[in-house]
């Protein structure tokens, strides 16, 4: 079985003469919760789209479960459960109605599994009452229940907190997280919203005119994002060794070409500076870094805000 649910290797997609995306090449293990975040048009939809199979690469490839033979695709994107878009709802009937249609459809036997995503998205309780007449964060999550009504490994999920209030926000996300927890699904869900999606996701995508700039897990975002002292002396191990010894503190990292970012003392830079100075080291630079997620994220793609 392969770690991996997805790879894409240099996927690219042309509208007329324009890359919608362009080269993009994503992994996502078996487990995971990939965010997917760009602003309007920068092609997120296209590429959950590739990867659905509604639309066809112009070049590149895709690899879902393990296997990169274009003739097997359709087999595999069976075993993934999407919504794209809106989800195809019947208004005039219950949602246990619209699961069965889309059970026929789908050629599930048995009909346990529409009691059980019934249950699992939370709308067992809803009888009668016809999918018109459902909140918007009620009709999201019969959409959810549709695409998980074939037990899928892999959920696809694009922008689907859009138009949802905040209270549908934290149930869909509520409802994503235990998926992920208790069946182990794992997910790509796409959004421009990214302190949204930095509630729900472990690994980030960022693409940006068609353009995947970075793939980075949560801890890595977090790190990026952490505030820290930047510190460049004359000597750097001795350095660290004056942090440990004469402040008390492990809570720094030497970094490759000798700068040490700490994590502490942000509020007390006088007492970082006059120690080291005093052990008889120069600071060639000391200054306080780090940047909220939307700074981040804005800096990231040319300083447009996409939050
Ligand atoms: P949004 O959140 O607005 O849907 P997105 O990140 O999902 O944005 P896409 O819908 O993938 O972006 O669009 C990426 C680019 O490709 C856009 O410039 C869009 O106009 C173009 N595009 C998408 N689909 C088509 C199509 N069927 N024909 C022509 N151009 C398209």
């Amino acid at each position: 079985m392969s770690d991996f649910i997805l790879r894409t290797n240099k996927l690219s997609k042309k509208y007329k003469s324009d890359f919608a995306i362009e080269n993009i090449n994503v992994t996502i293990k078996r487990g995971e919760i990939y965010g997917f975040i760009g602003q309007n048009g920068a092609g997120k939809s296209t590429m959950l789209r590739l990867v659905t199979g509604l639309t066809f690469p112009t070049s590149g490839s895709i690899e879902l479960f393990g296997n990169n033979n274009p003739k097997e695709l359709i087999d595999e994107q069976k075993r993934t459960g999407a919504i794209i878009e809106q989800p195809a709802l019947f208004p005039n009937m219950t949602a246990y109605e619209n699961l069965e249609v889309h059970r026929l459809q789908k050629g599930i036997p048995g009909k346990e599994c529409i009691i059980n995503t019934l249950e699992l998205v939370g709308l067992r309780d809803t009888g009668k009452k016809k999918a018109k007449n459902f909140s918007l964060g009620m009709k999201q999550r019969l959409g959810l229940g549709i695409a998980l009504l074939s037990d899928p490994e892999f959920l696809i999920l694009d922008e689907p907190t859009n138009g949802l209030d905040p209270m549908g926000i934290v149930e869909l996300r509520e409802l994503i997280k235990v998926l992920n927890r208790e069946k182990g699904l794992t997910v790509l869900i796409s959004s421009h919203m990214l302190s949204e999606l930095y509630q729900l996701a472990n690994k980030f995508g960022i693409i940006h005119r068609g353009k995947l700039l970075e793939e980075l897990t949560g801890k890595e975002l977090d790190e990026k994002c952490r505030q820290h002292l930047r510190i460049k002396v004359d000597d750097p191990t001795k350095g660290a060794t004056i942090l440990e010894k004469q402040l008390s503190t492990t809570d720094f990292e030497v970094m490759p070409d000798g700068t040490i970012k700490l994590f502490n003392f942000l509020d007390d830079v006088f007492t970082v500076s006059r120690t080291l100075t005093s052990n008889g080291l120069v600071i060639e630079h000391l200054s306080q870094n780090g940047d909220s997620l939307e700074n981040y994220f804005s800096k990231l793609i040319g300083g447009v805000d996409i939050v």
